[in-house]
């Protein structure tokens, strides 16, 4: 079984292309003087043309009560976010999106944020490695022409929310229980097939919105364009 999501095509060549790693970045901020000590009540995302942010706040009772935790940023990165592609190196963080996460909260909360915290704003800083394929689905299911090798692996990101019935679905399939039962919940375009396979990575779907209006930080109407972010420059 592999669920090595974004490390996955350095164990097998046929992912090459198929699955990208990309290094994803958060930052941990201490909330401005003028943010709730007990953190705000829901997460947020910050959509714009060629990226995003989102958020969350420490919640009341936790370590770090109040503290704000931004990802994102990866469209300041080096060639608009391409630099972050093909690497598994989590040990490091990109300084010029660190530079840029530093300064997101006052810009997005303006006055709401207030002063920031005398210690400095960032706290912590990491980043990690996720998986993303060409369509921005994952690959479940048995390696085709190589039986006997299962493959649960390539989230895009958002692998907290799906791995968990992927990772139920696939020991289904494992243990030959792979019967209309499981095809009335399992979502049909995870399963790995050959087909999926001969697509190559072209820069991540749905990651196009409209532009943010500074002045008041709203997003105006989602653009819901599908065309992917620019081709990262490994890929020929
Ligand atoms: C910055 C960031 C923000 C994210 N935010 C969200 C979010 O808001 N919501 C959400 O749903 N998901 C989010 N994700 C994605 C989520 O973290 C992943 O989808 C999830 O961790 C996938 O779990 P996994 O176990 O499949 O893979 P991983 O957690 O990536 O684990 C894969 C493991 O394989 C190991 N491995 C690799 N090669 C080998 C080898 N040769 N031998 C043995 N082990 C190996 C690695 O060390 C790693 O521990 C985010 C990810 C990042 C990086």
């Amino acid at each position: 079984m592999l669920a090595t999501n974004g490390y996955t095509a350095a164990l097998v060549e046929r992912f090459q292309g198929s699955i990208v790693p990309l290094r994803g970045q958060v930052a941990m901020l201490r909330a401005g003087g003028a943010m709730p000590a007990e953190g705000l009540a829901t997460t947020y995302s910050f959509i714009y043309d060629g990226g995003y942010e989102y958020m969350i706040s420490r919640p009341r009772g936790s370590t770090c009560e109040g503290d704000v935790i931004m990802g994102g940023g990866l469209a300041k990165a080096a060639d608009g976010g391409t630099s972050e592609y093909g690497t598994t190196d989590d040990t490091a963080v990109n300084e010029t999106v660190s530079a840029y996460l530093r300064g997101t909260a006052r810009r997005y909360f303006g006055d709401n944020w207030g002063a920031d915290d005398p210690e400095g704003t960032i706290r912590r800083e990491w980043t990690g490695i996720m998986g993303y394929t060409p369509d921005g689905r994952p690959f479940v299911g048995e390696m085709p022409g190589d039986p006997g090798l299962w493959v649960c692996c390539a989230f895009a990101g958002h692998g907290m929310v799906s791995s968990w019935v992927c990772a139920r679905a696939v020991v289904e399939m494992m243990q030959g229980r792979d019967g209309p039962g499981l095809r009335a919940w399992f979502p049909d375009c995870f399963r790995l097939r050959e087909e999926r396979l001969r697509k190559k990575f072209r820069g991540r779907p749905h990651a196009v919105a409209s532009q943010i209006d500074e002045s008041n930080g709203a997003a105006q109407g989602q653009g819901g364009d599908e065309s992917p972010a620019p081709t990262p420059p490994f890929i020929s």
